[in-house]
């Protein structure tokens, strides 16, 4: 029977009865002990005692919203952000030894304005013919193919340029490998998914990443092949964060067919909730909005799914045990949510149906009107810090200093009462919870802009209120804060040993936290020391 007592440790529980302890004891996969270390040795009195030096221990952490397929499959394509083509191509050569011969070799990120132009598919050529290579540019706008990967697609100089996009050539007409626009499209056609099951081994460097980022539980919220990914993981005995997977509204139905509830699962893997676009996203400037964009009068940013829509999947669902989620950006379309919600609330109220946890993704901008209403309507705040620092400069400039000020406003949403729940939007911005409770307390950057008190400063949380957003908050939305978000005696030992104590030190070192040690279900999935 696996044993663990951590001692001389400086534990920050997240446990309100009890915030700090000196000693954890663990059997098996559960906490038995939190508290002195007479406490825990008495739990546990033979086991041997591991000695942490008064490093620094926290619950595991939480990302409440991340996409595992899509962040899986960027770890394996090359990274093609490169200052200069030779680097880039000394990137895919790399690549190239360690990737069978005929399979497709993917990659992202150049820029032909750095380089001078764009490059060739000999360029490629001269690093693999045996792989076929294709490259998307950081625009999202172009793309750049070897010459197997030409032949792969069956492009010649003979082929017309597709509707919406074209394929460049030289001045003998031949085809030159880059691929504008909708052309790319005759290249991409051709890269194969790849399996679940290969799918499942390209999950397992990334459940890695995150073990070493602290991280013992996440929220995904890709497509229905990674849920079936992640229950291959856990066949072959190899899954090692508890995953909250939502659903796609478009199998709404067959959720409601199969009978399944939010919160359906065991310790490892649940059924999360039901997920619907509202809109598009601050950068595009297509999040829509009550008052158009600052400088474009005429543009409110766009609709993806209108408010009647949402609540007759919202309405059904609840009516099922299906909870809903949104993907909601402007002040329009949370505002709209929140109706929806408000009518759901009284129709769940009005058929003595069980009050699900609604929540919403991103909370990004709100009218002042709705500033309250998601604590008043009991709705989750599931945000992504780090958005706030990453957005800031965009934020100010298309939806003013007046508007921002109701922008990434986690503290409104706390002393609102909404429960906060974190995470990353990785791949959109990295796995790392520390980043995002660095932005969570400091509103500044890691560079430390935009100055000491950090954008709209009023919006800091404190340490514990961040952490809490990565553990008990992110729990509750997964359905599972009575195991897992505190160390408490009963709950399962998910228990991270990091290299400082971020309650006491500058905050501005938030972001630099290394994780030593992370444990999940009493198993030690990374551990330094
Ligand atoms: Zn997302």
């Amino acid at each position: 029977m696996p044993e663990h007592l951590l001692t001389n440790a400086n534990i920050h529980t997240l446990d309100p009865q009890r915030p700090h302890a000196a000693a954890i004891a663990i059997r098996d996969e559960k906490i038995v002990a939190v508290g002195t270390e007479a406490e825990a040795r008495a739990a546990l009195p033979s086991a041997h005692a591991t000695d942490l030096r008064d490093q620094t221990v926290l619950p595991g952490l939480i990302d409440a919203h991340m996409h595992m397929e899509w962040y899986s499959t960027g770890l394996q394509a090359v990274n093609a952000e490169t200052p200069t083509r030779d680097e880039c191509l000394r990137r895919v050569q790399a690549k190239a030894r360690t990737t069978p011969r005929g399979a497709w070799i993917t990659g992202y990120g150049w820029n032909q304005t750095l380089w001078g132009g764009f490059p060739t598919a000999a360029d490629l050529d001269a690093v693999t013919q045996e792989h076929p290579v294709f490259l998307r540019a950081k625009s999202g706008h172009a793309g750049w193919a070897n010459s197997l990967a030409l032949k792969l697609a069956g492009i010649t100089a003979a082929t017309p340029d597709p509707h919406g996009g074209e394929i460049q050539r030289d001045a003998q007409g031949e085809p030159t490998g880059i691929l504008l626009e909708d052309a790319m499209g005759l290249v991409s056609a051709h890269v194969p998914t790849p399996t679940v099951d290969e799918l499942a081994d390209r999950m397992r460097p990334a459940m890695e990443n995150a073990w070493k980022f602290g991280l013992t539980g996440v929220h995904d919220f890709d497509g229905q092949r990674s849920l079936r990914a992640w229950q291959i993981l856990r066949e072959r005995g190899q899954l090692g964060l508890r995953v909250v997977k939502t659903i796609r509204v478009a199998y709404l139905d067959h959720a409601i067919g199969l009978g399944l509830r939010s919160g359906f699962g065991d310790d490892w893997i649940r059924l999360g909730n039901v997920k619907v676009f509202l809109d598009g996203a601050l950068g595009p400037r297509t999040a829509r909005m009550i008052e158009p964009y600052e400088g474009e009068p005429g543009n409110y940013g766009i609709v993806v799914t209108d408010p009647e829509e949402f609540y007759e999947h919202a309405s059904k669902a609840a009516q099922f045990g299906l909870a809903m989620t949104t993907h909601a950006i402007g002040d329009k379309v949370n505002h709209d949510l929140l109706n929806v919600y408000a009518k759901v609330r009284s129709e769940e109220t009005a058929r003595g149906l069980a009050r699900l946890r609604h929540r919403c993704e991103h909370v990004q901008i709100l009218h002042p009107d709705d500033y309250a209403r998601l604590g008043q309507l009991n709705v989750i705040a599931s945000m992504q810090p780090i958005h706030a620092t990453s957005d800031m400069l965009m934020a100010d400039k298309y939806w003013g200093l007046r508007r921002s000020a109701g922008a990434y406003a986690w503290r409104t949403q706390l002393n609102a009462g909404a429960v906060l729940a974190f995470g990353s939007d990785c791949p959109v911005e990295s796995l790392n919870p520390f980043l995002g409770i660095h932005a969570a307390v400091t509103r500044r950057r890691a560079d430390g802009s935009p100055g000491p008190g950090g954008w709209y400063p009023e919006q800091r949380l404190t340490v514990n209120e961040a952490v809490r957003g990565f553990t008990l908050g992110a729990a509750y939305a997964g359905y599972m804060e009575d195991k897992i978000g505190s160390l408490q005696a009963g709950k399962l030992a998910d228990v991270i040993v990091i290299d400082r104590d971020i309650y006491s030190g500058d905050p501005m070192d938030i972001k630099d936290t290394q994780v030593l040690g992370t444990m999940a279900g009493g198993e030690w999935k990374h551990r330094t020391f």
